[in-house]
């Protein structure tokens, strides 16, 4: 049994991604900026290709939206020059849909490919996806041994978990979801995703486990268990690590 007050409500993330869109066209520019910016993105524009391989520099976005034929620089001279020295996701745009451009535009280093005309719900879903892939890469790249969230400290090499000057007690299963959690902060996570990702793949759970596992965590590392601040409890989602 949860109690209700360790339930909170807590409204979904924003889209806080920023969006670099290099379109000539003026109303589709528009059209996708709109879009994007609709579903809660940072949108950057240029309508020339010189000014936004600029701004990939200057910005940094997350993601970068392309139209292949651009005046100053096309679509493949900034993916490539991009590609050099960054990894930023690129949706290549073209009107040109033949296998060879096709291949062309994923060989100089584009991650996916958008044929005109398309939708723009097409656009807003290619979007999501590859931020979630890029997003995903990251958290698994790194590999350090420590992994810090205010005053918790945990050790992955020796598998010690510390808050301030306390070491804590963490089962091993409790261990790995906090582990779980260090790695994902700020994302809803849901009650299946989480057996998934920190229970064995075939492990025949109920859901609750992750409830009565999230609680016995809670008592450990929250300031106080009966009020969580650092697990909440998203209604009808699952969990958030706030940190
Ligand atoms: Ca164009």
């Amino acid at each position: 049994m949860v109690k209700e007050s360790e339930e909170k409500m807590v409204s979904a993330p924003a889209n806080t991604a920023t969006v670099l869109v290099v379109e000539d066209e003026e109303a589709l520019l528009m059209a996708m900026a709109y879009h994007l910016r609709r579903e809660g993105y940072e949108v950057l524009t240029a309508a020339r290709g010189d000014d936004g391989l600029r701004i990939a520099r200057e910005q940094e976005p997350n993601i970068i939206v392309l139209d292949l034929m651009l005046p100053g620089v096309d679509g493949m001279g900034i993916c490539r020059a991009l590609r050099r020295d960054t990894q930023i996701p690129i949706i290549m745009v073209t009107a040109l849909g033949g296998e060879s451009d096709r291949i062309a535009g994923l060989d100089t280093g584009a991650d996916d490919y958008l044929t005109k005309p398309f939708g723009m719900r097409e656009l807003l879903a290619r979007v999501r996806a590859l931020l979630r892939r890029a997003h995903s890469q990251q958290a698994i790249e790194p590999k350090e041994d420590l992994l810090r969230a205010g005053d918790l400290e945990l050790n992955t090499v020796r598998r010690e978990v510390r808050r301030g000057n306390d070491l804590l007690h963490l089962k091993p299963r409790e261990f790995e979801l906090l582990l779980f959690l260090l790695r994902h902060p700020g994302q809803v996570l849901s009650r299946e995703h989480l057996l998934e990702s920190v229970w064995e793949r075939d492990f025949n759970g109920d859901e609750r486990t992750v409830d009565v596992h999230m609680r016995w965590l809670r008592q450990k590392i929250e300031p106080d268990a009966a009020n969580p601040s650092r697990i909440r409890t998203v209604r009808g989602s699952g969990y958030i690590f706030e940190g």
